[in-house]
């Protein structure tokens, strides 16, 4: 089914959305309605009630994973000093993006996000329209020789001086099948010395902690039997190799929240904001 305009209540003027399958749930409107957001559909409300019945509090986790991308961008663009951005799977604009987040730094930061999906394509290239270096490729981010090749990425960035590559809440959509360590091992090879990776990825604790590995194991089976259908909770280790040949900035790949944080935690934290790691790596 096409829709003439968005709910985008949220993101400014309407937008044109030809041919976005309303009755698909989407990972990118699904999110959006975790963290609150006004661009979605009733399908994508469904996912996300259902998996707000296994986990009340998952919309804290996302919130969670946005603040570590913006820490992450505040931090590459003040004290890395890093100029271009390549933001894949960056999903609906929200509330502070990666531009604007490294803008406020560094006002001639480049920033090319990707996403495969319709809507994030009609939200991104409309908010975008009037920002200089600053651009929204539909793509695959799980071919990364073509997602390097396209020429908005090539004219936007150069792929020769360093730059920080994010897959923030991104590869644990992409099944076993698609070997994601493959994957990340093309990016991380491509990549000029000096960039950095920002990653985070949802988190399979193993026995070591059985109750949080029983709630990661429900709601992996909620999300995989969801109409939207991904969604895997992966081991310290799986995900650690996707950073592989990186220097692991300190405090390496942690629990969200302990990523360099803003200052102590005032309340003890609800299990389901451990179920995402993240860290940001070098290539030296
Ligand atoms: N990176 C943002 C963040 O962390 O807030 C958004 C994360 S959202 C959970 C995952 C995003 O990845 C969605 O927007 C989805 O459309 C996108 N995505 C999933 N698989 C993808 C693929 N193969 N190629 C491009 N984008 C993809």
């Amino acid at each position: 089914m096409a829709s003439q305009a968005s709910s985008a209540q949220g993101t400014g003027a309407p937008v044109e959305l030809d041919g976005i399958d309303t009755n698909e749930p989407s990972i990118a409107r699904s999110y959006d309605a975790v963290l609150g957001g006004k661009d979605n559909y009733a399908i994508d409300r469904e996912v996300r009630d259902q998996l707000l019945t296994v986990a009340p509090e998952l919309g804290a986790l996302a919130r969670d994973n946005r603040a570590f991308l913006i820490r992450a961008t505040r931090f590459l663009a003040a004290t890395a000093g890093i100029e271009q951005f390549l933001d894949c799977g960056s999903g609906l604009p929200t509330a502070e993006n990666t531009h604007d987040a490294a803008r406020r730094v560094n006002v001639d930061a480049r920033v090319v996000y990707v996403d495969n999906d319709a809507v994030c394509a009609a939200h991104g290239r409309a908010l975008l329209d009037d920002q200089d270096h600053v651009r929204f490729v539909e793509a695959d981010l799980a071919a990364p020789q073509r997602l390097l090749s396209d020429p908005t990425v090539r004219t936007t960035l150069d792929l020769d001086r360093p730059l920080a590559l994010y897959q923030v809440g991104t590869l644990h959509h992409l099944p076993d099948e698609d070997d994601p360590a493959a994957i990340m091992a093309e990016y991380i090879d491509a990549l000029p010395a000096g960039s950095y990776v920002v990653l985070s990825h949802f988190f399979h604790p193993g026995e070591a902690e059985p109750e949080l590995s029983a709630l990661a194991t429900r709601l992996e089976a909620t999300f995989l039997h969801s109409p939207m259908g991904t969604g895997r909770f992966r081991t310290h280790d799986e995900i650690a190799a996707y950073l592989d040949g990186l220097d692991l900035l300190p405090p390496g790949l942690v629990y969200l929240n302990d990523w360099w944080p803003d200052g102590p935690q005032p309340t003890q934290l609800d299990p389901v904001r451990n179920l995402m790691i993240g860290a940001v790596g070098i290539k030296r």
